[in-house]
């Protein structure tokens, strides 16, 4: 059998690869040789990491920002609710990149190679896995795949969710920085549910990103003249100034999970946003990502082989899809139903099934705040065939 050069080889150190990376550097146990190939020379602090305080995490002292309110609204109506409770938080992705390299650099286990690609399909050999990159050839026991397995495609998501954000300065303060507008449906697009996001990271600056929940991937191009009509509602002639930008198109409803098309075999496993761990009815994936890095590291400290991300229970399953059905059918009902589920639920219980922990009854009020006919039609309507093994 192959001595293989590692242990693990983690592929890819964005969120899902560094997160692994830090708690096995932190105490690898039997897993003790560990290197992590990204391909960025640099890492720069290209997204906003969010997501509702259930209660004291490790990434606490990295948090830039947190809010104890948060908005829906469209032209007509508005709904602000009170999450004081679990607060909304927000961690930049540069804090996080700089502190994994930080206990990185201080492990004997853990190596993190930046500005190193993989380049070839990874093979099954004798006792683990060759991994050509762009320095060399590694062999390890156990490989963890974080890479994207491909570019999102109209089909194969019930919904993509797109979206182009400038963090912007402003002359004179503007927004109010203890309010999180987290969907203002204000300016509406024909065909897509549409809407402007605004964390206010102080009064006179902001993070305002133009967000479309639709079949299609969209580009920043694509959103770039609403991202413009949206500043200039919400800063009117005030000069502002775009310090920094980021975009993304997150998964909403994966028709089947594309690492499994194709898995590549024992001690070879894919994880991250694209493989299981974003959230359907949301796309976030930050906190599933760091559940999936406590339960993986565990297994790998105890020379088990690593974990995957657990599917979301059946319920829970069934409910986003409805849910995402609805919404890619009747776009146009989408404020309308963020409103009502925002204006007629307790926002504990909205955040606790929002972070996968709501109770039976938690489901329940989230499904009495919504039009109960609007549901029935589609549960009755043919299935859809145009989303790949849907
Ligand atoms: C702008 C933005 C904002 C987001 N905001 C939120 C949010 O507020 N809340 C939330 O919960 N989720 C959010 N998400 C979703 C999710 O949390 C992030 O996408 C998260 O980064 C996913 O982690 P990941 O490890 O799967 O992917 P990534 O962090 O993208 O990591 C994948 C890594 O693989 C590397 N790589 C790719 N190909 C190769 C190769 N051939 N060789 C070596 N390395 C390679 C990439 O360079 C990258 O570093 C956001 C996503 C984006 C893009």
């Amino acid at each position: 059998m192959l001595q293989t050069d590692l242990d693990l080889l983690i592929l890819g150190g964005g969120c899902a690869g560094l997160s692994l990376a830090i708690r096995l550097a932190e105490a690898s146990g039997r897993c003790r040789r560990v290197t992590v190939i990204e391909e960025r020379a640099d890492y720069i602090s290209d997204r906003s990491w969010c997501f509702w305080r259930l209660g004291p995490h490790r990434f606490e002292p990295l948090v830039a920002r947190s809010w104890s309110r948060v908005a829906v609204r469209s032209a007509s109506q508005a709904v602000t609710a009170d999450c004081a409770r679990t607060p909304y938080q927000l961690l930049q992705a540069g804090a996080f990149y700089d502190y994994a390299r930080h206990v990185i650099a201080g492990s004997d286990a853990v190596r993190l190679e930046t500005g190193v690609s993989v380049t070839g399909i990874p093979v099954a050999v004798a006792g683990g896995w060759r991994v050509e990159t762009s320095t060399g050839v590694l062999t390890a026991a156990q490989v963890i795949d974080t890479r994207p397995p491909g570019l999102p495609r109209s089909g194969n998501s019930t919904l993509w969710q797109s979206f182009f954000g400038q963090e912007l300065v402003c002359e004179q303060p503007v927004f109010d920085a203890t309010c999180v507008e987290l969907m203002d449906f204000t300016d509406a697009v024909p065909g897509a549910v549409a809407f402007t996001y605004v964390l206010p990271l102080a009064p006179d600056r902001a993070l305002i990103e133009t967000t479309l929940f639709d079949p299609h991937p969209r580009g920043p191009s694509d959103l770039a003249e609403l991202q413009r009509r949206a500043v200039e509602r919400l800063c009117g002639d005030v000069p502002t100034r775009v310090v920094r930008t980021e975009a993304g198109i997150l998964p909403m409803g994966m028709a089947r999970d594309p690492g499994s098309r194709d898995p590549p075999g024992r001690g070879y496993l894919r994880a991250g946003l694209m493989s299981g761990a974003a959230r359907p009815a949301t796309g976030y994936a930050f906190q599933r990502i760091q559940h999936w890095a406590d339960v993986c590291t565990e297994a790998l400290r105890c020379g088990q082989m690593p974990r995957g991300h657990k599917p979301d229970p059946l319920l829970t399953r069934m409910m986003d899809r409805l849910f995402l059905d609805v919404l890619r059918n009747q776009p146009e009902r989408g404020a309308e139903l963020f409103l009502r589920l925002f204006g007629g639920t307790d926002m504990r219980r909205i955040v606790r099934f929002l972070s996968d922990r709501g109770t039976l009854l938690d489901r329940a009020a989230i499904v009495a705040s919504l039009p109960p006919g609007l549901f029935l039609r589609q549960l009755l309507r043919p299935p859809q065939r145009d989303l790949a093994g849907a």
